[in-house]
Formats: structure tokens, sequence, C-alpha cells
């Protein structure tokens, strides 16, 4: 069986390509949730026509074509050897695997008309009314700049063949129903001109109660909207506003300004969904953009880093290029380490497009090279820092910066807070840093903990001073265990009855080269802190020997404390560092805390440019352990869900009642297990998989392999493999208990909680631990047989008798053994 997969929103020049392949190869169409109103009238009209070809999704489909579009990244890429794609959009990448049918002709039908031609396929008036369709309508009736003389040939052709010009207008004109002069009477009378660069630029906008879906393809119909160099037309609906867009000017590239708001299409037609901005703002920011676009033109290169550039490999701390005799870029130097496999950026490129290239690789730091002469270096965050900060700025929110701190002696409460050793050994801190000039302090959750009253585990201590100087202090004469990092200026020691000590220099932000400057730029307390991801972290309690058990509050934090708020300290905060959409919404999941409005907003935002996607998948992978080993991790789940960020991490992923009972009961079941069978489970394999129980296996597969949870795909497997044993689970005790000694523990939870079979899976497992009481080897020896393979068959034979309550008891056990097997 064949498929054409049609994309949600699909219009008529899908439909028909769709139909076209029909014709060629018999192939099913799968329609989407959401098509245009003219798909919707044309799948009425020939009802008849489109009764036998509609078929549903599915995934063992010997081969699935996708027409008019080549997004795939919802696909699993193990099915991209299945795939062909008919399109007309131009593409920046083609996957592996995959085989394409792309040409430049004004509609995707027109591909598929020129080989049902070539291959003689035969069509009748109807099969060509259809196919004329999506000629027409993506070409605009052959108006629009994109049009061919192909789609021309091709329409000729289907007009020979008997296409019925009468159907096909009424089709496309019924798009100008009275809702939709409206909307444009509306949007005509809220538009304005924008003069940029020698080009005009018509900006218009509406308020509507509901999307109308196909309203852009009329727009080419408004004698207004022609006659500029480009038009954007902001909708807004209830929750969203959708922003369409169509330029005639190849310069004004919207496939590329609405990429910024997560949208794409053709440079000449575009769209894209946005929800965190109110119209206006959309509005300023879009004008702010196209100013930015078509007069600032600022190139990668206006923002590389110049590094030093050296011709050999001799001994080199922090960042080098190494250039041949010719001055040609060879490889990057870190702290001594060769490397010539690094991605490079043409320095000549703008920002937006370095963008969408570091997007691609998982890659921080890019050489950038001009005419393959490096220029310098660029990190992932410079680029985002430059694009995205002047768009932050507009938000024109001041967080608080002081360089007073408040301070609070709680050296008594200290002293209580703390275990007396630990409270012994920071006071000898604290006097070998007086000592030395030097200045310490507890910083960190310990501090946050201290404050509510928090059992906390790490102690973090930052110095300023030289922390090599203290520790040898510290350690002399005694048994303590250092791990020095020099690279970092960190230490973390351990003492014998063990204690652990985190040490670190005071730093500075600029450690943006991960390890490029060996010696660590110091820097006050005052600047550790401001580096810092929320205020209710950037608390310190000096524990230099004169100012021991001083609380310093640069940053109100002990106020967002008390009225239990996450709150970060700059705007650009999420964009240095999109690991803190997660962890903020953990700490306000742990500590039942809210988002400070102005945090709430950047947060919004950062998500919604997608910044999260943008991170390193590695941390994403410890921040979700941690989320998982967090108490409250279904309230934690439920606050990713409401920001929309468990769905940018597991596709379609919402916490419905369903996933929240499920989640509820996992918890549950971990500390049950936990408790009565000291069984050690790993959380994470359970909460992926109730977070994607709705996805098919290779979808889950992909999402497992990006965050590296490696482990867990063998987990998954174990589920689908025997999903049906799991679906008509054995009805004999026996049975069932060899069953559930199968499964893995890592997964049981999730499973017995899924396929309902905790109760079961409890009592069988109780009755496993009893048995060891009812009879043993030992007991056996005592009837008199003599120990042989025969124990192993006698005991399993009770343990069935047991597991169906034919035995109860010891004495049961002793008599049936005595009756049945003495001699
Ligand atoms: P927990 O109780 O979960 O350990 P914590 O506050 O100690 O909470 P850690 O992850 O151990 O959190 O980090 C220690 C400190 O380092 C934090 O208090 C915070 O000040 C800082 N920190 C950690 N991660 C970030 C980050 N991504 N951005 C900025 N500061 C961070
Ligand atoms: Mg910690």
């Amino acid at each position: 069986m064949q498929l054409v997969l049609l994309q949600e929103g699909a219009d008529l020049d899908a439909l028909s390509s769709a139909y076209g392949l029909s014709l060629l190869y018999n192939a099913k169409i799968v329609l989407p949730n959401a098509y245009s109103e003219t798909v919707r009238l044309t799948l009425n009209i020939f009802s008849d026509r489109f009764k036998n070809k509609i078929g549903h999704f599915d995934k063992n489909a010997e081969k699935i074509y996708l027409v008019d579009s080549h997004y795939v990244d919802n696909l699993n890429s193990k099915i991209y050897k299945k795939i062909e794609i008919y399109d007309h959009h131009p593409i920046d990448e083609y996957k592996k695997d995959i085989k394409y049918h792309i040409k430049n002709y004004g509609s995707a039908t027109t591909i598929i008309v020129e080989k049902l031609k070539r291959k003689k396929v035969y069509i009748d008036n109807i099969d060509a009314t259809i196919l004329a369709l999506g000629i027409y309508e993506d070409t605009g009736k052959f108006c629009y700049n994109l049009t061919t003389s192909q789609d021309l040939k091709m329409a000729s052709y289907l007009l020979e063949k008997g296409a019925n010009l009468k159907i096909i207008s009424d089709i496309l004109t019924n798009r100008l129903n009275s809702d939709k002069i409206q909307v444009f009477e509306k949007l005509l009378k809220n538009s304005y001109n924008l003069y940029l660069d020698n080009k005009t630029i018509l900006i218009a906008s509406a308020y509507i109660s509901e999307y109308i879906p196909d309203i852009s393809s009329a727009i080419n119909l408004i004698e207004e909207f022609n006659n500029v160099d480009a038009v954007f037309i902001l909708l807004q609906t209830k929750n969203k506003i959708t922003i369409i867009g169509r330029s005639g000017n190849k310069e004004i590239d919207l496939s590329q300004i609405l990429s910024i708001f997560g949208g794409g299409g053709h440079w000449s037609a575009a769209s894209a969904t946005i929800k965190t901005f109110s119209l206006n703002q959309l509005q300023d920011y879009l004008e702010f953009l196209l100013k930015k676009y078509l007069s600032d033109t600022k190139k990668l290169k206006d923002i590389a880093i110049p590094v030093e550039i050296t011709t050999s490999l001799k001994h080199s701390d922090g960042i080098k290029i190494l250039i041949n005799q010719e001055g040609k870029y060879e490889g990057i130097v870190i702290n001594n380490k060769f490397d010539d496999n690094l991605i490079v950026l043409n320095a000549n490129i703008s920002l937006w497009e370095a963008e969408k290239e570091i997007s691609k690789y998982e890659q921080d730091i890019f050489p950038v090279l001009e005419k393959q002469k490096p220029v310098g270096i660029v990190s992932k965050k410079d680029i985002l820092k430059a694009l995205y900060k002047p768009i932050l700025d507009k938000e024109k929110i001041f967080l608080a910066k002081k360089e007073k701190p408040k301070e609070k002696n709680v050296k008594d409460r200290l002293k209580h807070f703390l275990p007396e050793d630990i409270y012994k050994e920071l006071k000898i801190i604290g006097k070998i840093a007086k000592e030395n000039g030097y200045r310490v302090y507890l910083v960190g959750g310990i501090v946050r903990d201290f404050i509510l009253s928090k059992k906390s585990l790490d102690i973090d201590i930052i110095v300023e001073g030289d922390i090599e100087k203290i520790i040898k202090d510290y350690v002399k004469n005694r048994k303590i265990s250092v791990y020095f990092f020099k690279e970092f200026m960190t230490a973390t020691l351990k003492l014998e009855n063990g204690i652990k000590f985190d040490f670190a220099t005071a730093r500075k932000e600029s450690y943006e080269y991960p390890g490029a400057y060996p010696k660590v730029e110091k820097a006050t307390i005052f600047e550790d802190l401001y580096r810092r991801d929320f205020t209710i972290n950037t608390l310190a309690i000096e524990i230099t020997e004169d100012r021991f058990g001083t609380l310093i509050d640069f940053f109100d934090g002990l106020k967002d404390i008390k009225e239990k708020r996450i709150k970060v300290l700059h705007q650009t905060s999420f964009i240095e560092d999109p690991i803190r959409i997660l962890r903020a919404l953990r700490f306000a999941g742990r500590f039942g805390y809210k988002l400070e409005k102005n945090t709430e907003k950047l947060l919004k935002l950062a998500v919604e440019e997608k910044l999260l996607q943008k991170a390193p998948t590695g941390r994403i992978n410890l921040e979700l352990n941690l989320t998982f080993d967090e108490e409250n991790v279904l309230y934690i789940l439920n606050l990713m869900d409401e920001y929309k960020v468990l769905r940018q991490i597991f596709p379609n992923c919402f916490i419905n009642l369903e996933r929240e009972v499920i989640i509820a009961k996992i918890s549950e079941a971990i500390n049950i297990y936990k408790v009565l069978f000291d069984l050690k489970i790993e959380k994470n394999s359970n909460y992926l998989m109730a977070l994607m129980y709705h996805l098919p296996f290779d979808v889950s597969y992909f999402v497992l392999k990006k965050y590296h949870f490696d482990k867990s795909i063998k987990h998954f497997k174990y589920i689908f493999d025997f999903i049906d044993k799991f679906k008509n689970l054995p009805e004999k005790n026996i049975e069932f208990f060899k069953f559930l000694k199968t499964i893995p523990v890592e997964i049981l939870p999730f499973s017995a909680i899924y396929f309902n079979f905790f109760e079961k899976s409890i009592e069988i497992l109780k009755k496993e631990k009893e048995f060891k009481n009812i009879i043993s080897g030992e007991d056996l020896k005592n009837i008199g047989i003599k120990p042989s393979p025969i124990y192993k068959k006698i005991l399993s034979e009770i343990f069935k008798l047991y597991l169906d309550g034919k035995i109860s008891s010891k004495k049961d056990a002793v008599d049936y053994v005595k009756k049945y097997y003495n001699n």
C-alpha cells in the first residue's frame, strides 16, 4: 500500500497533487485535521472520486509521498527510506534517504501532471478538473510571479483533457464570501505603509472572532496589497496572532523574516503564529525587525571575536587558530588540544543566517572564516545574544542591580541549622581565610534552604582570594581528599567523616568560551552572585572569621523567598542559558512559588523563540533527571505543560487527566516497591514512558536518543516488544509470576500502572518474599531428602501451590513433601 500524506492546513495544490499521485500509483490520501475551505469544497463536490481514495496513516506503508511540503521532522527518520517528496518550494536541507522531486514551478501539481502526461496515464474530464484546481489556485490563476511556462503548459494539457473552467472558477471565487470581505475591509482600514530602503511595505491588522483558514489565498485578490513590495497581515484571534506575509521583492525574503517567529514558507509567501505578544507589541516588533533586516545588515564578522592566530602547534594556553603558510585556516587549538573537525562559518553571512546554521549543530564555538582565512570565533551564545537582546530590550524590563547588599547576622541560627561537625569545619576555613586576607562565603542552595529551614545537601563555598592557598592550609596535617580542577579553579574536598565541601573561586560571567581561559577571571562575590540564575539563589553567608555568619543579600533574594517568587536577574537570562527555563519551573514546582511577572514574560518569550531547542541536549538530560527525582514531579510537569515547554521536548505531550493519574500512581508505585521490596528503581524510564506512551516507538526512540536516555531505549523496547503480553496478562498465578520476573525492574512501575497489574504484582511479590519462610532447601534436608537438582523442582512445585493458596503454611508444605517425595 502507498500513501500520500497531506500536511496540516493543506491547500488545493496539495490536494490536487495527492489526487495525481493516487492516479499514478493507486496511493491512498491521508487527510489532515484541518485544511482550507477550497479543499473542503473540492472534497464535497467530487466526493464520488475521493470516496475510495482516502486512507489512514500506517507506518508500514511501502511508500509514503509528501506533496507541496517537505517538512518531515515529525516523521521518524527510520522511515525516510520510504519517503518521496513532490514539492515546488526550495529546499535548503536535503535529508539522507529521502527521494526528492523538486521543481521550481508555480505549483506542485504541475510536477505531477508532467509525470501523468509522460507516462500517458488516462485522465478524464473530472480528473483534469481536480488537477487543474491546484495549478490555478497556487499560481493565482497564473498571475503570481512564481508562475512558470510549464504551469501554463500543463494547465493547457488539462484543458485538452476536458478540465471544467466553470467549476474551477466557482470553487476558487467561493473564497471571497462575505466573512472574508469584512475582514479585508477591516484590514484595509487598519493599515499603514512603511518605507524602508526604497521599498514600500504595508502592514495591516485586524481582530477577528475566528480564524478563516484560507484567507491567505485570497490576499492577492485585493488590489491594494498588490501594489507594494511586501504585505504583512496580522490577524488577532482569541489567543493568538497569525502573520501572513506576501512579498513581490526578492530582497524581502519572508521565509527568513517569519522564521524568526517560528513560521516558514517561501520568500514570496510565508506565515507564522504567535502567542506571547499583543497586537501592538507585535507590530512594533515586526517594524523593528524589518528595519533591522532591511537597513542594518550586520554580518557575522561584525561580532566575531578576534583570537590569536598561529602557525605552529607549540605550547599555547587559551584559544588559538592554526593557519598554514598561505594564511588559510587549518584548525583550532583550545588549551593545547588541536581540533580540525569543527564546523566553520562564513564571515559574510547575516546573523539570521548564522542562527539558522548553528541550530543544526551541537557545537558551541565556531571559527569564522573569510575566504578560508580566519577572522575570529563566535559562540552560539554570542549570536543569540546579538540577535535577541534588542528584542528583549524592547520589553523594557529592568531587573534589580544593587552594589550595596542588605546584611543580617544569622550566626546563632546557623549554628543550630548546621550539623555540629560541619559548623566547626566552616569556622576553621573562615579562620584560615582571615589569616590570608581572603574572604569566604557559603552560597547557593544551602543558603536558600537555610532561610527556608530545609535540610540541604550541597555545601558550596566561594573564595575571594587564592583557592589553592586556602585549601593547602586547610588540609595540612589532616586526612582530607582533595580533587582540584585547576582549569576552573574549583575543588571538591572529602573529609574522613564523609563531609563534602565544594570550593570555587568567585568569578565573572565571562566564561563564554568554556576552557578557553584556564586562568578563570577572578571576581568579587557580587560579580559571582550576579551571574546566577534566580534571586532566591543569590544569597550568601560570609564565613570569614571577622564576619562569620553575616547573611548578604544583594538582589532582594530574601524578599523573593518570603513572597514566594522566582525572579531572574537579567533581561537576557533565559537567552544566555535556556536551561534556566527548566530550572525556573523546577524550583517553582518544588517550593510552590510563582514566576515573578516580568520573569514569566521573559520565560514565555524564550519558550516562544524555542530557545530550549538550542540548548545542549546533555544538560536537558541532566535537568530532566533532576525533575524526575523531585518530590513534586507531577506538579513540575504540569508547570512545564502550562508553559508549553513539555511539548518542545516530548512531541504532542500534554498533561491531561489520564496522564496526570498515571504519573501520580507511578510516583506512588515507585515508593511502594522500594519500601516493601527494596527495589531500587531509577525513575527516569518510568516517567519518560508516562510522557510518551501516546507515541509510536520510532518517535520515542528518536527523542530518547536525542536527549541521551540510551538506557531507557531498552526499557521502551521491552514494553513495545511485549505489548500483546501486557495487554493479555497470563491468568495463572505462576505464569503471571514468571512474566513479572522478566519485566526489567526499571520499568516495572510504569508497566504495572499502565497495564493495571500493580495490586496483583504486590500480592505476588509479597508471596515470593514470604515463601522463604514456608520452605527452603534446609527444610528438605531435614525431611531427609538428599541434596540434588530435585530440590529445585520440589521448591518450584510448592511455590506454585503456595501462589494458588493450596499450601499456606510451613506445615502444609512439609506434609506435601513427605507425602510425595519421601523416598
Ligand atoms: P538544589 O537544591 O537543587 O541542589 P541549588 O540551588 O543548590 O538547588 P544547584 O544546581 O546545585 O542548585 O546549583 C548551585 C547554584 O549554582 C545555584 O544555587 C545557582 O546559584 C547556581 N546555578 C546553577 N545552575 C545555574 C544556571 N544554569 N545559571 C546560573 N546559575 C546557576
Ligand atoms: Mg545544590
